[in-house]
């Protein structure tokens, strides 16, 4: 049992120890913090996705910077290729090797702007230079520049220059592509040889790296080229210190004219600047936010505290006091339905208990039997009576009654007669009493008083003799009394001023005395502390 007890958690907050105002703020509090923490993982989602976007837009770039790198290499290899089918030279070797099929004199041709480096060309990287004959068949090429390229024009180029016709054939072709034996991407351009008679054609084949990598000049960013074997070719950093943590790669793939993938190009973009501007937009974000929260919930917790909080307490204040005892006190029914019904409920409760302890007093205080004044009621208003007396010096009588023979009629007829009895003497006693400072109580048994304050001896007589009148007057039958076929009373009467007499106990001695007296010498008979 124990064991089980012990396994049992303590909840964390204890509902009976938490008032609703606190219950409320820790849930808005919870919430608030939620929903800023939902906050923060959206921004944080809305700053990949804007990343994501500027990646995107700079992949563009990257691409509409290669094609124009691109294209001004095509322009570069057009000039290079027109100066050197215009030499006299090779179009001389030409037509020569036409006569005699010998080409070493046109490798010597074109080994030389190899060797020289070509004037005016100082931008490119010569890989090649081969001629092909009027059909496209290869004839000769440059003996230095790269080795292991095969012998005949790029298929995407032949393809394409196979099915020109006219004037068309002696339009430039060319274009990115990327040799199956060595893997490595070149760029060709077809020109023909002769001008408008073409001779043949030259092709100028040249490594693009050395262009491409302008395309880090251009955005200004570090590049690097690898190619699609993953060796890295070239790159370029024009910064020294690069903050590792803030650069974010853009790859993009640079696809040839073959349709092969030719270049895996790497931009390195630095999103410190991009950081900042998030940041500050996500701080402003998040405090607008935070406070826009705080204000809301600042301003339904005053409502709440208007309409539910400082009613409850208020409410709570009122019931402590009835539940303390002041019963009297009427609950507050305004304010929303639900207390309104709460503080209607209560105050018919309040009412109900209010009745009952006033039914409860009264029972408390009347004989159950007679409906006349209880013992109690007899102490406390001879008490009383006693203190006004001591104060304004009234006279104060008491009579004390007693029925005569009582024991001998109620063996006689019985005790609901006797109990019947009791009740008509009590009656009587009660009518003859007409001020509403006269008190009429049952003493105990078959013994009544009358408490008679600003009464003289007199007074008490009289009624003393009213009492006896009325008892004979209901002439209720006792056979067994030794003084009479009918019921009767003896009294005793004691009123102040009284000599030996100094308290209320003493005054009911005196009274109890001459009742004492009143059954010695007979009873049914009136004695007074005087006889
Ligand atoms: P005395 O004339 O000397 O007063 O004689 P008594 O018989 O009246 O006096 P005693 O005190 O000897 O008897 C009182 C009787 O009153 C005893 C009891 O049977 C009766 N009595 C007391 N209280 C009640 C009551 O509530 N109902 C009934 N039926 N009888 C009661
Ligand atoms: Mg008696
Ligand atoms: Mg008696």
């Amino acid at each position: 049992m124990t064991k089980l007890d012990s396994t049992k958690k303590a909840p964390l907050i204890k509902a009976e120890r938490t008032s609703i105002r606190l219950f409320t703020t820790l849930v808005f509090i919870s919430s608030a913090v939620l929903a800023i923490l939902v906050f923060l993982i959206v921004s944080n989602q809305a700053r990949n996705a804007a990343l994501e976007l500027q990646k995107k837009s700079l992949s563009r770039v990257i691409s509409v910077a290669t094609d124009g790198v691109l294209t001004d290499l095509r322009d570069e290899l057009t000039v290079i290729g027109n100066s050197l089918q215009h030499r006299p030279e090779i179009r001389q070797t030409l037509k020569e090797f036409y006569k005699n099929g010998n080409s070493s004199s046109l490798v010597a041709q074109l080994d030389d702007p190899l060797v020289n480096g070509y004037v005016g060309a100082v931008d490119i990287e010569l890989v090649k230079l081969r001629i092909y004959n009027k059909d496209y068949r290869f004839i000769a090429e440059s003996s230095r520049g790269m080795k292991g390229l095969k012998k005949n024009l790029p298929e995407f180029i032949s393809t394409k220059a196979k099915v020109r016709e006219g004037a068309n054939s002696l339009m430039t072709l060319g274009g990115l592509w990327t040799d199956n034996n060595s893997k490595t991407t070149l760029y060709s351009l077809l020109l023909p040889i002769g001008g408008f008679k073409a001779l043949g054609y030259i092709e100028v084949i040249i490594n693009p790296v050395f262009n491409l990598i302008e395309v880090g000049k251009l955005t200004q960013k570090p590049l690097t080229i690898y190619s699609m074997k993953g060796e890295k070719i070239e790159d370029y950093s024009p910064i020294n210190n690069l903050n590792k943590l803030t650069l974010e790669e853009i790859e993009y793939t640079l696809i040839g004219d073959d349709n092969k993938n030719a270049f895996r190009m790497v931009l390195l973009d630095d999103v410190s600047e991009f950081n900042q501007e998030m940041g500050i937009t996500r701080i402003t974000a998040i405090a607008s936010f935070a406070s826009l929260t705080i204000v809301a919930i600042l301003i339904v917790l005053s409502l709440m505290n208007r309409f539910l909080f400082k009613p409850i307490q208020h409410m709570t204040k009122q019931m402590q006091r009835v539940t303390d005892g002041e019963l009297s006190i009427k609950v507050d029914d305004r304010g929303l339905k639900d207390f309104h019904d709460l503080a209607l409920n209560f105050n018919t409760m309040r009412k109900m208990v209010e009745n009952s302890m006033q039914t409860l007093e009264q029972m408390s205080l009347k004989d159950p039997l007679t409906g006349i004044g209880n013992r109690r009621i007899f102490d406390q208003t001879l008490k009383h009576e006693w203190l006004n007396y001591m104060r304004n010096g009234k006279p104060l009588s008491l009579i004390i009654f007693d029925i005569d023979f009582f024991k001998q009629f109620n063996d006689l007829y019985g005790h609901q007669k006797g109990d019947k009895c009791i009740q008509q003497v009590a009656q009587v006693i009660s009518k003859a009493i007409y001020r509403p400072s006269d008190i009429a109580c049952r003493y105990g048994g078959e013994e009544f008083t009358l408490i008679l304050p600003d009464t003289t001896l007199e007074g008490a007589l009289y009624i003393a003799g009213l009492v006896r009148q009325l008892i004979d007057e209901l002439r209720i039958p006792h056979r067994k009394s030794l003084v009479s076929d009918f019921i009767t009373l003896s009294m005793g009467i004691a009123t102040t001023p009284l000599e030996g007499v100094d308290s209320a106990e003493e005054l009911i001695k005196a009274a109890d005395t001459a009742l004492y007296l009143a059954k010695e010498k007979g009873r049914n008979q009136v004695r007074t502390t005087k006889d």
